[in-house]
């Protein structure tokens, strides 16, 4: 078969003249180009501005960049010995004079190169001592080059590895396949969006953009090119994230929940404060999908001490009320446990039964219990993952809600889903701030709720970052703290590889606590990974009903726990923690009335990157602050639950800086799939081609929720 009859988008590589099968084998291996449209999508990392001439005088002192520029060779000469042998050729113009240094094929050069005759130069100038030298540039008379009729005003640059580089695939021969590829294709190029669009959102046609994002004809057409490409990376993907979310609406029957009954009332009145605005919003989201008849799949966003968990049982109280069960499934057993205490203490009243299962949970009670869940006597299941287990069978289940989603894995997930059918609702939950960016594109398909407001009691924690050293200093302070009623964390680093130095660190640091903070006047809790479940239920018990007013623990701590009392917590090694897991950890303290104070301890030597997050802890309370300033730190392949998804791999799209662009993305496609649902309008037809394409050939990105 020839490459013309296969679709454009499958024609392999090998249909490009010069690419045998030696360099086609390389371009599958170490670029995974494998047709001519993995090569026209293959784009330049930068591009060299050739479109001026540079007078020597001219050039910057410290150029960054390739520079053209025209002279005469008024001289050359032979230096150096051995590995520091070169040939030296002096290069002037009327405005100066500079060197061009080569230290390979010198006999040759020396040979070819000729004196007093235009050339043009191409490279990068670097200065050594007073003058400026360019290695090994690139260089041709000036009328040959006017001969070769190749003007491009910006030289692509591509990347290539050594072994390319070996098999002749440098960045010009990809750079030369990519211009044979445009001559003789790019009228197979079809155009992916309908006029209609490309006018609304003066988008460039796409032949044109891929044609000048290979070889930009001006800076402003490069821009527009990009800006074209970027719009068909996001908006295609919003499209099928809207469209797999629409029709999951669509098809997915849920079970109706109208009624708002005595339990929620109850417990609504009980309630010891007012619910924030923000908190009430989400309610009112919430019930409208679960009265729509259909299933419901939300995620909850909130920071830190937001309230999400009052905000999630009155939720489950609705679905109660309804004749459901409920369950709410947190990451670890001190998680899992606080939520049933604080949830039975609120329900004591209720005549409602809650019950609590966990890996530690005992087998003869587990089995009364798993038969009264089936048979519906108990109305609230809270657990850890011990919760999905298949064993786990609910007479009617109605709603699931997941605390802290990020510890847990899609699959998980999808195995509440088969807990009941239909499935029950889904309400997840987590406190790790997803910038707006990541949260489109990762959730795409669920239904957003955010909680951006504290609860008004709330002081601002204020944060401090001090040297170890400064220790002395700082403890009078946080015995005052003590003597004042108040109750301190002190949070120790897990080093994932080795628990014994973890605990090693933990058991040191505790030493030195008990020294400054003897008995009998103090007491200390001690929290670590390698404690049985009940000894360390026993020391949280003692922290939590202020028997000891430190608990110094390794960051076991990190999610949910909630003891107002709790004013100061000191991290120490902070510049081993993660903005986020900082962020998570300063949210322990600030949630009753006392002005509190978060405590970053860390070395002296601390790279560039730990001294500015550990200032943007001091500088902000702003957990999506903090999120959106880590994605431009590290960018987005170290966020929770991207990692291994791979649907972070755009070729132009940068979530941390193309936010603007995301969110028009996102606004084109729901607008266009408001008026056109099943895309079946015939002016949408390059819309609905396209991405029957991308379909058969793209990673699915909805899999992963
Ligand atoms: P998170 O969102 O981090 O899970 P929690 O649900 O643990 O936060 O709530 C933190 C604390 O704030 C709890 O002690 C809770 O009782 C309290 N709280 C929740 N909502 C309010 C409110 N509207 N006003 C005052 N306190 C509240
Ligand atoms: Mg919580």
């Amino acid at each position: 078969m020839t490459g013309d009859m296969l679709p454009f988008w499958q024609t392999p590589v090998e249909s490009l003249k010069g690419v045998g099968g030696r360099k086609a084998e390389i371009l599958k291996k170490e670029l995974q180009i494998f047709t001519l449209y993995d090569l026209l999508f293959y784009f330049p990392y930068k591009y060299v501005d050739k479109s001026r001439f540079y007078r020597i005088s001219e050039v910057p002192m410290h150029a960054q960049s390739y520079l053209q520029i025209k002279g005469v060779i008024t001289g050359m000469q032979v230096i150096g010995e051995k590995r520091g042998k070169r040939l030296v050729a002096l290069f002037q113009d009327d405005s100066g004079s500079m060197e061009l240094v080569w230290f390979n094929g010198i006999a040759y050069m020396e040979k070819n190169l000729k004196l007093n005759r235009p050339y043009v130069v191409f490279g990068k100038p670097q200065l050594f001592g007073q003058r400026f030298s360019i290695t090994h540039p690139e260089i041709q008379l000036e009328e040959e080059r006017a001969n070769s009729g190749i003007s491009i005003p910006f030289q692509p640059f591509y990347n290539t590895s050594e072994k390319m580089k070996r098999s002749g695939l440098d960045s010009r021969n990809i750079s030369r396949l990519c211009m044979q590829l445009l001559n003789g294709y790019s009228h197979r190029i079809e155009e992916s969006l309908p006029h209609h669009l490309l006018q609304a959102c003066r988008l460039m046609p796409l032949r044109e953009a891929l044609t000048n994002i290979h070889f930009p004809q001006s800076d402003a057409l490069l821009k527009a090119a990009r800006y074209r490409l970027k719009f068909d990376e996001m908006f295609f993907l919003q499209l099928q994230l809207l469209r797999h979310r629409q029709n999951r609406q669509v098809s997915q029957e849920g079970f109706p929940m109208p009624k708002i009954g005595d339990n929620f009332h109850k417990c609504y009145e009980k309630l010891p404060f007012g619910l924030t605005d923000a908190q009430k919003r989400v309610i009112r989201e919430i019930r409208n999908d679960l009265v729509s008849g259909r299933q419901m799949n939300r995620l909850l966003q909130g920071d830190v001490g937001s309230g999400k968990t009052v905000t999630a049982l009155l939720v489950m109280l609705i679905a109660i009320d309804n004749g459901f069960q409920a369950c709410l499934m947190a990451p670890t057993e001190i998680l899992a446990e606080q939520h049933y205490e604080s949830i039975s203490r609120t329900l004591a009243e209720s005549g409602l039964r809650v019950e609590l299962l966990t890996g530690s949970t005992r087998s003869a009670l587990r089995k009364k219990m798993l038969e009264d869940l089936k048979s519906g006597a108990i109305d609230l299941l809270i657990g850890t993952h011990a919760l999905i287990e298949d064993k786990v069978e609910f007479g009617n289940l109605g709603l699931a809600v997941i605390d802290e989603q990020h510890r847990f894995g899609v699959e998980q997930r999808a195995k509440l889903w088969r807990k009941n059918d239909p499935p029950p609702h889904v309400l997840v939950m987590t406190a790790t701030p997803i910038p707006r960016t990541l949260a489109m594109t990762l959730y795409g398909d669920l239904q957003l709720s955010v909680i951006d407001e504290l609860p008004k009691n709330r002081k601002p924690i204020l944060t401090y970052h001090y040297s170890q050293r400064a220790w002395p200093e700082v403890y009078p302070f946080v015995r005052k703290q003590i003597q004042a009623g108040r109750q301190v964390f002190v949070v120790f680093p897990l080093i994932e590889e080795s628990e014994a130095l973890d605990l090693q660190n933990l058991m040191e640091g505790y030493e030195g606590f008990s020294r400054d903070f003897p008995e009998p006047y103090y007491h200390i809790s001690l929290v670590h990974g390698r404690m049985d479940s009940a000894d360390k239920n026993r020391e949280m018990e003692r922290f939590a009903t202020g028997k000891t007013q430190l608990l110094l623990a390794t960051s076991v701590i990190e999610v949910g726990i909630d003891i107002p009392n709790a004013s100061v917590i000191i991290i120490e090694n902070a510049e081993r923690f993660g903005l986020s897991q900082l962020h998570q950890l300063r949210g322990r303290v600030g949630r009753g009335s006392e002005q509190s104070y978060c405590i970053l301890l860390s070395g002296d030597k601390l790279t560039a990157e730990s001294r500015r997050r550990l200032q943007a802890m001091v500088d902000t309370n702003n957990g999506f602050e903090l999120a959106d300033f880590d994605l431009k730190l590290r960018g987005p392949g170290d966020m929770s639950g991207t990692r291994q998804s791979g649907m972070m791999d755009f070729r132009l799209i940068d979530l941390a800086k193309d936010e603007k662009i995301i969110s028009y993305c996102r606004e084109i496609a729901k607008n266009l799939l408001r008026e056109d649902p099943t895309l079946e309008k015939d002016e949408n037809r390059e819309i609905r081609l396209h991405l029957d394409e991308i379909a058969k050939f793209r990673v699915d990105y909805l899999q992963i929720s």
